[in-house]
């Protein structure tokens, strides 16, 4: 029956669309509207970069951001990437998609630089079918020249499980990425149930818990010695840590108390276009 087609095909993730009956035909027609639609607007502009503050937490001093891609859909509206990532990665259009973003993400680290700000890092997400390109290194390189953007403000943030589907790879790719002088982290951390072995072998700085740890701090006795145990591991693997979704002042708190030195959530800010991230950055000149 339809719940059960439905409830196996979430199971078996977010990147598989496995119904059953009329509604496949449903969702087939709905992903090829959304695949052409795509096309449309990375050959039109319709794709935005809006910038999420990360803040030191101690001091509450900006960081940096997270650059997350929007689509500004000509009939739908402000889109989220929960309603076209998933396609994006099925179709290969992440990829291009991902250039653009790295390209907005460096044009914005130059300006910040310019403004007295070359302190500030941007941190762009890429995906497994990027991360796998052979030419992702001379990629990324050619976009920090094209946009006078330095490595030392770029950060790039992969998950545990791209990280783990080619092990080997990765560790070269990342040490390659490393040498130019760009930071790399890990997304999502602790939810890719891998070995944590991997640490040890993979150049990373800085580790982001996963907002659904931060998310049960401090009331949930399970999420608070996870988030404790992560600080311990990172603090000994000298690794640098940031938590995702940081909402409320409870969890900003506990953070501080137990050594997370930086944090990211809508407490501090939502992710917000370009210009309006661009006002809120205190000129390093004009502060003396
Ligand atoms: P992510 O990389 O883990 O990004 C953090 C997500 O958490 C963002 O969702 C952000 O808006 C949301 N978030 C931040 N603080 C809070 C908070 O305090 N509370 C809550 N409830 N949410 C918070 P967003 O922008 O919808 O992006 C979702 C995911 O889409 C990202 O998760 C990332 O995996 C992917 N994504 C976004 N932009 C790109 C991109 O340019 N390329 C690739 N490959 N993936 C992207
Ligand atoms: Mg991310
Ligand atoms: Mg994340
Ligand atoms: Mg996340």
């Amino acid at each position: 029956n339809a719940d059960i087609a439905m409830y196996r095909a979430k199971e078996r993730g977010r990147n598989n669309y496995c119904f059953y009956g009329p509604e496949m035909d449903h969702h087939a027609r709905r992903r090829l509207t959304i695949e052409s639609e795509l096309r449309h607007a990375l050959a039109n502009g319709e794709l935005e970069v809006h910038y999420q503050p990360q803040v030191h937490l101690a001091t509450g001093a900006l960081t940096g951001a997270e650059a997350l891609v929007r689509w500004r859909h000509p009939q739908r509206g402000l889109l989220l990437p929960g309603e076209f990532i998933a396609v994006a990665e099925d179709t290969g259009l992440i990829v291009p998609l991902g250039e653009q973003v790295l390209h907005a993400a460096c044009r914005q680290s130059r300006r910040w630089r310019e403004a007295g700000r070359p302190d500030l890092k941007v941190a762009v997400n890429l995906s497994g079918l990027q991360f796998r390109r052979r030419d992702l290194v001379e990629q990324v390189c050619t976009i920090l020249a094209e946009t006078g953007a330095s490595a030392a403000q770029l950060e790039l943030e992969i998950t545990e499980s791209v990280a783990m589907a080619d092990a080997d790879g990765s560790a070269a790719t990342l040490a390659s990425l490393r040498r130019q002088g760009i930071s790399l982290a890990i997304d999502d951390f602790g939810t890719g149930y891998s070995s944590l072995s991997y640490l040890k072998r993979f150049p990373i700085d800085t580790l982001k818990i996963d907002r659904s740890f931060i998310q049960g701090i401090p009331a949930d006795g399970d999420d608070t010695a996870i988030v404790q145990a992560i600080i311990a591991m990172a603090r000994s693997l000298r690794l640098s840590l940031l938590a995702e979704g940081v909402e409320t002042r409870a969890q900003h708190e506990f953070l501080l108390a137990h050594g997370c030195s930086s944090g990211q959530g809508f407490l501090f800010g939502r992710p917000m276009p370009a210009e309006v991230f661009y006002h809120l950055i205190p000129c390093a000149v004009a502060a003396g």
